[in-house]
């Protein structure tokens, strides 16, 4: 089967990154066509049905939401109001430190940094270690942005480590960088880990979009077809073709073919490059550098239902054990067996969208890293572990439990691909800025988009901005008919 129109660009992949292009293209007047392997859009920001309820398949926070990247592409196609945002701030974010239960704010995190020693306080070391986080704290938020670009290649651990050797700063900033890049912070980016914070502290905007985190590629969908474009679902691509070093077409798992001289890959470059295209067609130091990349960490996350709403918490923080413990937050046996107590982000998707959930139900989503290549009966373990860490964390929850359902990397590789890692390519020291893959690859008319190359931020805002650059490259080129 063959099919005779050509189109200005074909696109790869229906992730946010995906969309985003397509939306910002088809805007610009260029006659798009997105295919997507699975029946929903979104890749890694999709929401699935489960007995009733609204499930996303990560567990998701916007750092910056309307007021970042995930915002600006709405504005640049001129449908500002198309993704509709609830901020996270209402009531403040929980801190849950052993049980103690605080705001989550700098304040209290380096209030929290005192010393204790043999047994007494030292009121002069605390004060000490506090000046040192505060400033720490207050130097990520002030610093300028040419500072912060001489950062980039440094670890943010030896930033920390200028300000104090309390491992318990350490601990928050670390704990701060998993949940933005998922990369550990002795090999993160300083300067990316900063660039971020501010974002994000300076607009306090973080929030969540009614309709799940799927609203947010939906809604970049919407755009496509709004402006003319075409979305086809279910439509894996399996191969890219190349002509006399140049990008001509996709060809689909059915055998359908579709022209164009610009494919945008959103499918991970590691598969764009080496499966669907294959290496033959590129340079090889091309190939050397795509099959060295490093990607972020992978997760297992429980996904609660309770026959009632217990709480109106949105967002909490939960470090079950004091930082001198925290090698029992540390899976076991290689990575094999879980943690002896599960540490992180807590959401509750139906306090922001109660939709989300049958009436008066309530949906609780909690997530930690984990090693990929379980079987679902190991992860069902670490499932197990979770929830105890859970209602630790939430005692009120405690026989209010419909069910929990353990999703696992296995289904992230599902819906979308990349070993089912939860980011894409990491923002490692070795990953970031200018070392960081190009959109631009050495195949005419082949660009990569998403979280696999260029762009900044937090998650789905990365995948946001890598198609904002992607846009503003391809601006200076003519290919539109
Ligand atoms: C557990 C978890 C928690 C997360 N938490 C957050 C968070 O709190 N905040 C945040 O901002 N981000 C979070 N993220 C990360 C965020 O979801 C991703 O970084 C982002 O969505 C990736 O977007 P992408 O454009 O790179 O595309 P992807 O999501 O990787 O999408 C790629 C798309 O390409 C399609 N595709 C692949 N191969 C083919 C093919 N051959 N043919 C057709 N289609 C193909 C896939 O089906 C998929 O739809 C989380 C992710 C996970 C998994």
């Amino acid at each position: 089967m063959s099919n005779t129109d050509k189109y200005d660009a074909l696109i790869v992949g229906g992730g946010v990154g995906g969309t985003a292009i397509g939306a910002l293209l088809a805007h610009s007047g260029y006659k798009i066509k997105l295919f997507d392997k699975n029946k929903i859009i979104g890749g890694r920001c999709t929401t699935y049905d489960h007995k009733g309820f609204k499930i996303d398949l990560g567990v998701h926070l916007f750092g910056v939401a309307e007021n970042g990247y995930l915002g600006d592409v709405c504005r640049m196609i001129e449908m500002p109001n198309a993704i509709k945002w609830v901020i996270a701030r209402n009531p403040r974010p929980i801190l849950n430190y052993c049980g103690e239960r605080k705001v989550y704010s700098r304040d209290t995190m380096s209030g929290m940094l005192g010393s204790k020693k043999k047994g007494k306080v030292n009121s002069d070391a605390k004060k000490k270690e506090k000046e040192a986080g505060s400033k720490f704290w207050s130097d990520c938020m002030n610093m300028p942005m040419d500072q912060i670009e001489d950062l980039y290649y440094t670890k943010l651990a030896n930033f920390v480590s200028k300000y104090s050797k309390n491992p318990m700063l350490l601990m928050f900033a670390g704990q701060i960088c998993m949940q933005y890049f998922c990369v550990d912070p002795f090999i993160a980016s300083a300067g990316e880990f900063i660039r971020c914070f501010q974002q994000v502290t300076k607009a306090k905007s973080s929030a969540y979009p009614i309709g799940g985190c799927i609203a947010i590629p939906a809604a970049y969908a919407d755009a496509i077809k709004k402006y003319g474009g075409e979305v086809q679902m279910d439509a894996k691509v399996s191969k890219i073709i190349i002509e006399d070093e140049q990008a001509k077409g996709v060809e689909l798992e059915d055998g359908s073919h579709f022209e164009s001289d610009l494919i945008i890959s959103n499918a991970d470059i590691q598969n764009t490059v080496l499966n669907l295209i294959g290496e033959k067609y590129f340079p090889s130091d091309y190939i050397e550098r795509v099959k060295k990349l490093k990607y972020a960490t992978h997760c297992m996350a429980i996904k609660v239902a309770l026959d009632k709403v217990v709480t109106d918490q949105k967002l909490v923080m939960y470090i079950p054990v004091p930082f001198k413990e925290s090698f029992k937050m540390m899976p076991k046996k290689g990575g094999k067996e879980p943690p002896e107590k599960f540490g992180g982000m807590i959401t509750s998707p139906s306090n922001f969208d109660p939709a989300l959930a049958p009436k008066g139900k309530q949906l609780i989503f909690f997530g930690s890293g984990c090693r990929p290549g379980l079987s679902q009966k190991e992860y069902e373990r670490w499932g197990e572990g979770c929830m105890e860490s859970l209602i630790e964390c939430l005692p009120e929850i405690k026989g209010h439990v419909m069910w929990y359902r353990t999703d696992t990397p296995a289904l992230v590789e599902q819906y979308a691909g990349e070993g089912g890692n939860i980011i894409g390519v990491a923002q490692t020291v070795k990953q970031i800025h200018e070392r960081r893959p190009s959109q631009i690859t050495p195949i005419k008319g082949l660009y990569i988009v998403g979280c696999e190359a260029g762009g900044h931020g937090i998650g789905t805002e990365l995948a946001a901005n890598s198609a904002m650059e992607l846009a503003e490259i391809l601006s200076e080129t003519t290919i539109k008919t």
